[in-house]
């Protein structure tokens, strides 16, 4: 083959973090289109109930989003204005973005440029007199350091509340991501490891903040109010706050069921994948992730690479471009979040002051990593790197 032929060619294009669809949940859609009830009832019961059992927690509330979860959550936790929440600068936007909808402050702590988690010592000496909340993000699945951050939680008496948008699997000491804090908070999103297309569910053990929630995902109405279109006859509702419009339709509950049902038989080939470009990269002028830690369990929802252009003699963009040549969809995972101008101008942050995720967010790739990549795939993403990184 010679040197500048795509590996794959424009129509076998794979595209990065496409959903595996099976049989199942298109029926299982259909099913609830064809019940004539689509609003947020009987699916979105049951998957709440399915995923709080799968990670052993108390309570459930399924939401629209990730983004709305972790709002929802900072604003149960009572969170007043000028309140200050640690959270890491290597993450998506929607992390920062709900710290600030739900009017408190978002400080950044640097990550362990090992792990690309928060870093618990960068946590400790961000901590002001102001610090309320502690807002980790288990990386690519990785589980942050937990022991370390929950003594610091406590020492400081500081909400927790998880970012497990990667971390649907993951576990730490055998105790499930989602359930260390107050709060755990995870995404449904297309891309993430059960999707519904767009979702999101906060797990938790108080009932009242379970209960504060679930009001405010639906206007701030009173509880059950979304039976006022049942068959049960008209049920009058009060507004007890003014809530907000992020409820999770039963369309995309069914299809999260779903989902759900293969969780683990996905996760384990996401795993077979992830250490099948992990034993092929090791010996690749490309960097490979760690290995990961003893007593947890990676939910291997991305799998990162950096690139460094003085050892791989092409810059991150470069890499990028050059996949994409080859018929390889990629993503990037991310740029840290002081690299944009919004929160420069509000905060005048400077990337530099954060330098692990500023190198990280300049050097990272994410290689195509879900349920549908076959073996093949997997060896046309090896063989694409090696064609762009010699
Ligand atoms: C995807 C993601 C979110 C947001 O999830 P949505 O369900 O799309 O709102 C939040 N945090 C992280 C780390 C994510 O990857």
């Amino acid at each position: 083959m010679s040197d500048d032929r795509p590996v794959r060619p424009a129509d076998r294009f794979l595209v990065f973090g496409a959903p595996e669809i099976h049989e199942d949940d298109i029926a299982a859609v259909v099913e609830t289109l064809r019940s004539g009830w689509w609003g947020t009832g009987p699916e979105a019961a049951r998957f709440e109930d399915a995923f709080r059992r799968y990670r052993d927690a108390d309570h459930a509330v399924a939401v629209g989003s990730c983004t709305a979860a972790l709002h929802l959550s900072l604003l149960a936790a009572g969170l007043e204005p000028g309140d200050e929440v640690i959270t890491t600068p290597l993450t998506f936007c929607a992390t920062v973005n709900a710290i600030l909808h739900a009017g408190a402050t978002p400080v950044l702590a640097d990550v362990d440029p090992e792990t690309m988690n928060i870093d618990p010592e960068e946590v400790r000496r961000r901590i002001t007199s102001r610090t309320r909340a502690l807002l980790p993000v288990h990386f690519a699945g990785r589980p942050c350091d937990m022991s370390a951050l929950g003594a610091i939680a406590q020492q400081h008496d500081l909400v927790m509340i998880e970012d497990c948008a990667h971390a649907i699997e993951t576990t730490y000491r055998g105790q499930a991501a989602g359930t260390f804090g107050a709060f755990g908070c995870f995404s449904f999103y297309v891309t993430k490891n059960v999707a519904a297309a767009e979702g999101g569910m906060v797990l938790l053990n108080d009932g009242d903040a379970a209960d504060r929630i679930r009001r405010l995902a639906l206007h701030g109405m009173t509880k059950d109010a979304w039976k006022r279109f049942s068959d049960e006859g008209y049920r009058h509702y009060l507004v007890q706050e003014i809530g907000f419009k992020c409820n999770m339709t039963d369309l995309q509950a069914a299809l999260g069921l779903c989902q759900l049902a293969r969780v683990e038989a996905n996760h384990r080939r996401r795993g077979e994948i992830w250490h099948l470009y992990q034993d092929a990269l090791a010996a690749s002028p490309i960097m490979c992730p760690s290995a990961p830690e003893p007593h947890t369990r990676h939910a291997y929802h991305l799998y990162t690479v950096l690139i460094d252009e003085a050892v791989c003699g092409i810059t991150r963009d470069g890499f990028l471009d050059a996949m994409t040549r080859h018929g390889i969809g990629t993503g990037v995972h991310y740029l840290s979040i002081p690299e944009h101008p919004a929160y420069q101008d509000r905060f005048g942050w400077r990337p530099e002051e954060w330098p692990h995720a500023m190198r990280i967010g300049r050097q990272t790739a994410s290689l195509p990593l879900s349920a549908c990549v076959t073996n093949d795939d997997a060896a046309d993403v090896i063989r694409a790197v090696a064609a762009t990184v010699p």
